[in-house]
């Protein structure tokens, strides 16, 4: 921050002076005001320059310094309007004014423009090591000893038998229903509160997605209304082949009570543990409770291969399939010989060097999450409309995001309010999924709720995720939670 009286100038100044004060200073401009201390303009080594070229001394004041209108902002201003004034104008400082026309401030372009992204990449430094490798072994097709090595990795961090590398989890997701003989006309039940991807390929197989709600302690599927779910499709005699349970945010889905509810029915749990790998439940890591588990390295993931995912399964036979499935279903014979329908699905041995490095700093980044979690958890304590994201006791959620939710008795400000508060300070912030029963995509689609009231409505309607990062500082996150405490003690009583 630069100390305004250091560098105030009166036109008495001579052009000496003033360069020296320029010289002294960081921020290489001066503040000339007039005598009530007011602002009358900003002097810059450009104008001394002018002065000098136009023939006058460097003994002589600053008196003949032309009267220009000072480009400046009042203390309302946000990051975004301040830049945004200083883009239109070409200039990278501008000067904050109170009611009586004094500088409080002088802004500066380089501490502005600092934006605070959702989850960007945190790469480590073992990743370039195993993509030399692949440079240098020539191993740059879908297949090769780092997908190899990055299979193995995941399925013994995460405590499973067998993993297939992919190029995507939506792709993952994708080969477990067709493993799972998931087809034309068949019905999975599926998370409502989820991003798209995990329900998706439900479409392309022309299956039929049946929603189910959320529970208020997990913010993951509930229980009662997959219960229900299942008691409707035994009346109707239509019974799902699948369940894909959505562990979200970082969070495991309360799975012994899943599981029991789908084991009494005879139904395979596929879990889409891409935002959840890292987590435990009950000390067990997230994904390994399905038939058939997913995980993404999609570039906003906790870890990332800028674009991948992983299927995992104690059960050989499945993953085999899938890998054989990922590969055009080409038969094991010389002739290329085909059977059934494939897809190029393959992870590249490039990517999976990046997925080596990232797996061996995943324990750090789930650490980093968490703090950033807590940070923001005891930063917000005091907002008393706001509160976090529930964790039950059976859970270690890896916080992938950070969530919180607007209790609306306590308080007018919505979620859109606050996203764009936090935007006019460059900083993003997002709503929380927009369940799939609301989405025009599945108009239609059979859906049921926790209890009387749709629990993920209440969710969508009032949560929001904060940039959470492994690679966000504490002043970043600092900066988060004073304007949502400026925001809260300003709006609200
Ligand atoms: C990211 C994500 C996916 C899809 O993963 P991609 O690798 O982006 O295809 C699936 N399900 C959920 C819940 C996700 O957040």
């Amino acid at each position: 921050m630069i100390n305004i009286e250091k560098i105030s100038v009166a036109r008495n100044l001579t052009i000496r002076e003033a360069l020296s004060a320029l010289n002294a200073t960081a921020g290489g401009v001066l503040i000339l005001t007039k005598g009530d201390n007011s602002l009358e303009r900003i002097v810059t080594d450009g104008d001394l320059r002018r002065l000098l070229l136009e023939g006058f001394g460097l003994d002589e004041s600053l008196r003949h310094l032309e009267v220009s209108d000072p480009i400046v902002v009042n203390s309302e201003y946000t990051r975004l309007s301040a830049l945004e004034v200083m883009n239109k104008h070409s200039i990278n400082h501008l000067p904050v004014l109170d009611s009586n026309g004094k500088v409080i401030k002088l802004l500066e372009r380089k501490e502005l423009d600092e934006q605070i992204l959702l989850s960007t990449p945190h790469l480590g430094s073992l990743e370039r090591k195993y993509v030399d490798d692949a440079f240098n072994t020539n191993w740059i097709a879908p297949l090769g000893p780092n997908v190899d090595a990055f299979e193995t990795s995941i399925a013994q961090q995460v405590g499973s038998k067998y993993a297939a590398a992919v190029n995507s989890g939506t792709a993952a997701i994708h080969l477990a229903l067709r493993v799972l003989g998931v087809g034309h006309n068949d019905v999975v039940f599926c998370s409502t509160l989820t991003f798209v991807a995990s329900v998706n390929p439900v479409l392309y197989q022309g299956a039929k997605p049946v929603f189910i709600d959320s529970e208020p302690s997990s913010w993951n599927m509930s229980p009662l209304a997959l219960e229900n779910a299942f008691i409707d499709a035994l009346n109707l005699g239509q019974m799902p082949k699948a369940v894909i349970v959505v562990n979200l945010y970082g969070q495991s889905a309360d799975m012994d009570s899943l599981q029991e509810i789908c084991s009494k029915y005879d139904t395979p749990i596929i879990e889409d543990a891409a935002e959840s790998l890292g987590a435990k439940y009950k000390n067990r890591s997230s994904g390994t409770f399905g038939l058939i588990g997913v995980f993404s390295f999609n570039g906003n993931k906790i870890i990332t291969t800028s674009g991948g995912g992983v299927l995992i399964s104690d059960q050989k036979d499945l993953v085999d399939k899938a890998k054989y499935l990922s590969t055009q279903a080409r038969e094991p014979v010389a002739h290329y010989e085909h059977t059934e329908v494939g897809y190029n699905y393959r992870m590249s041995n490039i990517l999976a060097g990046v997925g080596r490095g990232q797996l061996e700093v995943l324990e750090e980044r789930v650490k980093a999450r968490r703090r950033i979690f807590e940070m923001y958890e005891s930063g917000l304590k005091e907002i008393v409309a706001i509160s976090p994201m529930p964790e039950p006791d059976w859970s270690f959620s890896t916080h992938w995001l950070s969530v919180f939710s607007i209790n609306p008795e306590l308080t007018a400000i919505d979620v859109s309010t606050l996203i764009e508060t936090l935007r006019e300070e460059m900083i993003e912030a997002r709503p929380a999924w927009k369940p799939m029963h609301l989405q025009p995509l599945f108009k239609g689609v059979k859906y049921f709720k926790h209890s009387n009231n749709s629990f993920s409505d209440e969710v969508f309607k009032n949560a929001f995720c904060l940039p959470s990062g492994s690679n966000m500082d504490e002043l970043q996150v600092k900066r988060v939670i004073s304007v949502l405490k400026s925001l809260f003690t300003k709006k609200s009583s």
